[in-house]
This record gives structure tokens, sequence and C-alpha cells, in this order.
């Protein structure tokens, strides 16, 4: 259940992207932070657990490179072959390879050190903009099983 009412920021998706993004806004003074997910975590999401060493500079941005260096197995290089056994062979290091739940579950961390609020098993049903243009979010809450659609505000 969301501590506050009204945030500045609400990241709905608790994906790299939505962590990244919801960190970045509180590393950078921006708040207070929201981030919601409907799965309970740590939650299973079907992956090839690769990340590249784009995806590792960005999430480095946001105080994870070293963790996931720390956890990850080295990705020294990569071979990709097509149906027709067509085979291309990217030679160097590509990136790193780390278990997506706790990939996520490392991404989550960074994002509440940088005192963002993160809540699971909260499912948002709809968005609302109201007349001074700020957006609603009913949540359907997962867990616990009890109460009503709770709603909170963000700019
Ligand atoms: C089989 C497979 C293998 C892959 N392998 C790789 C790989 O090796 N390397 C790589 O870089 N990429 C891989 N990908 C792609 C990668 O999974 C995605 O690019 C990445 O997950 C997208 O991240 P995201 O942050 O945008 O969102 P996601 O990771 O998709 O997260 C979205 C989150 O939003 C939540 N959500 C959705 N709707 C709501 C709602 N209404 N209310 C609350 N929460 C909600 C979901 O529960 C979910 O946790 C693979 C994808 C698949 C399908």
């Amino acid at each position: 259940m969301p501590s506050r009412a009204e945030y500045e920021v609400i990241v709905v998706g608790v994906g790299p992207g939505g962590s990244a993004a919801a960190a970045a806004c509180a590393q950078a003074g921006i708040g207070p932070v929201l981030l919601l997910d409907r799965a309970a975590f740590p939650r299973y999401k079907p992956c090839g657990s690769a990340v590249s060493n784009k995806a590792l500079e960005e999430l480095a941005r946001v105080g994870a490179g070293k963790t996931i260096e720390a956890v990850g197995q080295p990705l020294d290089n990569a071979r990709i072959t097509s149906p027709d056994g067509i085979t291309l062979t990217l030679p160097g290091r590509r990136g790193f390879v780390v278990n997506r739940s706790p990939l996520d579950q490392l991404l989550v961390d960074a994002a509440s050190a940088a005192g963002v609020e993160f809540v699971d098993g909260a499912r948002v049903k709809a968005l609302v903009r109201d007349g001074d243009g700020r957006v609603s979010h009913p949540v359907q809450h997962l867990r616990p099983l009890r109460g009503s659609p709770r709603r909170a505000r963000g700019r």
C-alpha cells in the first residue's frame, strides 16, 4: 500500500526501464517517487538474461553497474545463428549474464537506496487526469487481499 496519497512521480512497471527511471528521478532530486508493479516480487520473467555493454552503461548511471558485474557471468563473445545456418560471431566483451529475478531485485534495491518507495502486488487499473493536469491512478491491490482500490496522485 503506498504510504502517501500524492507523489511527484509514479512509475508503473518494475522492469529495468521502470526501476532505472524511478532511481534517476530520485537521484536528480525529483520526488517523492512511487514505483509500482502488479506482480509480487521476486517474480519470474522469461528472459535470456544477457545484459549488453550498452545496457550496463545505462544501469551504471543509477548506481547498479558494479553490483551487476559482481553477480553476473562475463559474456566474452556472442554467436548468432539464423534458422538457415548463417552464423555471425561477435568477438570481445559483450556484457554480462545475470538471472532476471536477481537483476530486477538489484535495480529495485538501487531505486530504494535513492529514496524511491516500492510497492509490489499493485495493479494500476486506469489513469485519470484531473483539472490541474495531475494524473491519478486507481490502484487495485492484489496483496493484501482486503480494502478497496487505492488512488495515488502524481504530477
Ligand atoms: C523470451 C525473452 C528473452 C529475452 N532475453 C533478453 C536478453 O537476453 N537480454 C535483453 O536485454 N533483453 C531480453 N529480452 C527483452 C527484455 O525482457 C525486455 O526488453 C525488458 O524486460 C523490457 O523492460 P521494461 O523495463 O521496459 O519492462 P518489463 O521488464 O517488461 O516490465 C514491465 C513490468 O510492468 C508490470 N506491469 C505491466 N502492467 C502493469 C499494470 N497495469 N500495473 C502494474 N504493473 C504493471 C509488469 O508486471 C512488469 O513487471 C527478452 C524478452 C523475452 C520475451
